[in-house]
């Protein structure tokens, strides 16, 4: 068997944090076991399904490294879904209904109010031919339930263990609108067989779905795949992310937070198993510890903060050549290893690259609380060509000469030099600055 997985987002909103977890992880599972990720855009939605959605899908994963192997898109196959619903019509399993939604608000109320759970009646299961003829004169519209056995339904989930419904409470569930659109419910099963997915990774609000969804994979003759639900991403506080989706859309933490992919990898495909997260600098290190049997049942939080740290230690790790290209986008043409290798210790984020460059390369206005000394140490300046090697050679004739050392011999100087108090190492910085501009600013001009 050759294992087949599928992310199916909706395209009608932007990607976050929680769903991006699931790619992720199917995507892993996917290469961990050689087999194939299929990206399937469930649009059958078509009020809320917009195009620059379905965009921002495939450009987030193209940005985390998540490439799919197959693609499809629900929208393409409703000649399909037609058909398998005509199948189910002729075998039974799917039978006409007339409640409006208002009659059926009240039903669901009246059993609420007994204490009884919301189980749809069957009361269409009742009508008779001329019933239905009836309610089609009065100008109703049939929607179509399909009809669950009332047997039970068990699966071992690969996350939660041995998992078991009764059929009995499951509610019928809607596969066909009134306007003879297709759901979800259905949609979903008929794509999963005729792509032949071997295991359906989701989310753990799809866990009650999912006993409906094996009767409807039987009613078709579909092979029943495997099943994994995670249990979903909570804030820091333990409360649902939902409300704070836009601000933790996979767009927004690339572009306004300046989170690097791997960053974001290293973290979602760690949190909520048994291993620590540490910085990855590729998804092949996550490939390889990844285990879906390491994922626990307890809730994963979410912690922004967390994902900060994680970006500045991926920072210090990357080598220059991954980041050329963002560094040029930024503007700072001309930045090399040297320039990265100085600064990168410093970053929390790669923009702030910028500030350090305009320390390198820009005029600075520099610090100056005593003229006198950092003439002395503008005089003990050696000729350039100058390396690693020089602020060491460089600060050791000043402290012979002046007797300074320490905070008082280095403070007053990287003032002078960066017109700031704190900052890369002054050894990397120095060579970046160079001789010229380094003599303006220790005789205090802004150079
Ligand atoms: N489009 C569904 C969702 O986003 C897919 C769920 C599934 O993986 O089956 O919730």
């Amino acid at each position: 068997m050759t294992v087949a997985v599928r992310f199916a987002p909706s395209p009608t909103g932007l990607l976050h944090v929680g769903n991006v977890r699931l790619a992720l992880v199917n995507w892993l599972f996917a290469r961990k076991a050689g087999g194939s990720f299929l990206l399937r855009l469930d649009d059958t939605d078509e009020e809320r399904s917009k195009p620059e959605y379905a965009e921002g899908i495939e450009r987030d994963l193209t940005w985390l490294g998540l490439t799919w192997d197959r693609f499809a898109r629900e929208s393409d196959r409703y000649g399909r879904y037609d058909e398998v619903a005509e199948a189910l019509k002729a075998s039974g399993r799917l039978y006409p209904c007339y409640e409006t939604p208002e009659e059926l608000n009240l039903k669901r109320a009246s059993l609420v109010s007994q204490g009884r759970p919301p189980i749809y009646d069957r009361a269409a299961l009742r009508l008779t031919e001329s019933d239905r003829a009836r309610l089609e004169a009065e100008g109703r519209k049939a929607h179509w339930r399909f009809k669950l056995e009332h047997t039970p339904v068990e699966w071992t989930d690969l996350v939660r263990g041995p998992v078991h419904f009764e059929g009995t409470a499951l509610s019928d569930p809607v596969l066909i609108r009134e306007d003879g659109r297709p759901l979800y419910t259905l949609t979903s099963v008929v794509d999963d067989g005729d792509l032949a997915i071997t295991h359906v990774i989701r989310g753990e609000d799809h866990v009650a779905n999912t006993a409906v969804q094996i009767q409807i994979f039987q009613a078709i003759g579909a092979l029943v795949p495997e099943f994994a639900h995670l249990p979903l991403l909570t804030d820091a506080a333990g409360a649902g992310l939902s409300k704070r989706l836009g601000s933790l859309s996979v767009a927004s933490l690339r572009e306004e937070e300046g989170i690097e992919p791997m960053a974001l990898a290293s973290l979602l495909a760690k949190l909520g198993t048994s291993d620590p997260i540490e910085p990855r600098l590729t998804l092949d290190e996550l490939v390889a510890e990844f285990d879906i049997a390491k994922i626990a049942r307890g809730t994963p939080k979410f912690d922004p903060e967390e994902l900060a740290r994680l970006n500045a230690r991926i920072l210090h790790l990357l080598p220059f050549e991954r980041v050329a290209g963002e560094l040029a986008a930024l503007g700072l043409v001309g930045a090399d290893a040297a320039f990265w290798e100085a600064v990168r210790p410093n970053l929390g984020r790669i923009a702030d690259a910028r500030d350090w460059w305009a320390v390198t390369h820009a005029p600075v206005t520099p610090v100056v609380e005593d003229p006198g000394f950092l003439a002395d140490a503008a005089a003990l300046l050696p000729d350039e060509p100058w390396d690693l090697a020089t602020w060491g050679a460089w600060t050791g004739a000043v402290k012979g000469k002046t007797g300074r050392k320490g905070k008082d011999l280095f403070l007053p100087l990287r003032r002078a030099l960066t017109g700031r108090d704190h900052g890369p190492e002054l050894k990397n910085l120095l060579p970046l600055i160079g001789r010229e501009r380094a003599l303006k600013r220790l005789a205090g001009e802004t150079a």
